[in-house]
């Protein structure tokens, strides 16, 4: 969600500050399957940090953020 002052973080529900990945952008698509045809899906879209997100996923699923740490010095 966006408010005035940015994005707003889809858990901590605090301000989104830019950085070097945030905001991150989680999109869900409902009816997702790959057989069903595409007018059927429902899509939406949060903001979140990128830390938030790592907290809430288990740590097995949290590895495929690993792509974002390459960058985290810059
Ligand atoms: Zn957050």
């Amino acid at each position: 969600m966006k408010n005035k002052s940015g994005f707003e973080c889809c858990f901590c529900a605090k301000t989104i500050f830019e950085n070097n990945f945030d905001p991150c952008n989680i999109t869900i698509i409902g009816n997702s399957e790959i057989n069903k045809p595409k007018d059927d899906r429902a899509e939406l879209l949060f903001w979140s940090h990128l830390e938030c997100l790592k907290e809430k996923l288990n740590p097995k699923t949290q590895g495929y953020l690993a792509v974002f740490d390459s960058n985290d010095d810059e």
